[in-house]
């Protein structure tokens, strides 16, 4: 992709605001491609393999974890951008880093830890992936964090409470001010929402949890559901009906984006980046009927799947993982290997106890959910003598 046939709206590596620490330009990469490098080389990249994302990542291998998802984001972000005319390496180093700050469990362990954090700041984990692209990630000589660009740490910042973004300068500054981010990070945001709502669907039924005939009774896989038998006669395998459903639903959605934002792009007359972030609307958008249809399909997944009792017995059993291990390190910091000890003390030296409980909080969120449940049997289960 060259950056010289993008629309005059996109995102340039020339018209960057650049990195906190300078750096020299790449030789042979875009800014925006070495974003994306360093996040796929990045430790917390590789862990997203065994988080969770709905089920419990041992749940079964044939489930999204966070690592298929976060692929599965970049790639319906990368086909509607490209269709945009917007920046390609932009959005994929954003899609590939979205979820990077996710605890273990999904859900589940973020509340949980944000529970435990509560008057300790809180933890939210839009900015815990900030943390960990500005400072958790210990690799390079020159800097902490990966040092990426202000267009990607923007993208990765979805969202941000007022008090937060007071704290984080001229990144922050578009939650005060109420303003919008690049098109790129609008389109990351929904694709994110396409291929959940579209994969967790998938899972749902693959788990057992959904019927087709629950489903059916969304007008949007309805509607679907129609266009397949037109398509393809009423005798699909389960399998091949299943299949084809989640193909239909994230082509929909992605259409119904592209045309929308087609429409809102050029009726707004934008014509940079800047006129994009002075404004307070979102250009990137999906029309107001598929936004009816995803508070439908919303309500539908969350009393039928993430709320099924299957899944929110085990979620709360992890809730409870997460709160043990919390509460066991925060009382005893010489709990936590020796490195994350001496963080925690420094960062108790500097802001006492809301210092220690980051440095735990960071260590928490940090685990995969294999990870999570072995050090809980180390630190609870008398059996195990490890
Ligand atoms: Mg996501």
């Amino acid at each position: 992709m060259s950056e010289t046939t993008l629309a005059a709206y996109a995102a340039t590596s020339a018209a960057s605001k650049g990195r906190r620490i300078p750096e020299a330009a790449p030789p042979y990469r875009g800014e925006f491609q070495r974003d994306r490098d360093r996040i796929i080389h990045a430790k917390a990249f590789r862990r997203l393999e065994y988080k969770t994302q709905v089920f419990i990542n041992h749940e079964g291998d044939l489930f999204r974890t966070r690592l298929t998802h976060t692929l599965e984001v970049a790639q319906v972000a990368r086909t509607m951008a490209r269709v945009l005319g917007l920046n390609e390496d932009l959005t994929e180093a954003i899609a590939l880093a979205h979820d990077l700050g996710h605890t273990p469990f999904g859900h589940a362990g973020q509340d949980a830890l944000n529970e435990c954090m509560r008057d300790f700041g809180g933890f939210e984990h839009n900015l815990q992936s900030l943390r960990v692209v500005d400072e958790l990630e210990d690799r390079y000589v020159e800097f902490p964090g990966l040092n990426l660009t202000f267009e990607t740490r923007e993208g990765i910042l979805k969202h941000c409470a007022r008090k937060n973004a007071r704290e984080l300068g001229e990144l922050g500054q578009r939650f005060l001010d109420r303003t919008q981010p690049t098109l790129e990070a609008q389109l990351t945001n929904l694709a994110d929402e396409i291929a959940y709502n579209s994969h967790d669907v998938d899972d749902g039924l693959r788990a057992g949890l959904l019927s087709m005939e629950d489903l059916a009774q969304t007008r949007f896989i309805a509607d679907l559901l129609d266009q397949i038998e037109q398509r393809y006669g009423a005798g699909l395998s389960q399998k091949k009906l299943t299949y084809q459903l989640v193909r239909f639903m994230i082509d929909s959605q992605v259409r119904d984006l592209v045309e929308t934002s087609r429409r809102r792009l050029a009726d707004s007359g934008v014509d940079s980046v800047d006129a994009v972030r002075a404004r307070t609307d979102t250009l990137i958008s999906f029309s107001d009927d598929m936004l009816a249809t995803h508070r439908e399909l919303k309500q539908f997944l969350f009393q039928k799947l993430y709320r099924h009792h299957r899944v929110y017995r085990l979620l709360v059993k992890m809730k409870g993982v997460i709160s043990d291990l919390f509460r066991a390190l925060m009382d005893d910091p010489r709990l936590l290997p020796p490195a994350h000890f001496e963080r925690a003390s420094q960062l108790e030296q500097a802001a006492g106890d809301h210092g220690r409980a980051r440095a735990v909080a960071d260590y928490v969120a940090g685990m995969t959910d294999r990870f999570a449940i072995a050090e809980h049997e180390r630190l609870f289960d008398p059996r195990v003598l490890d």
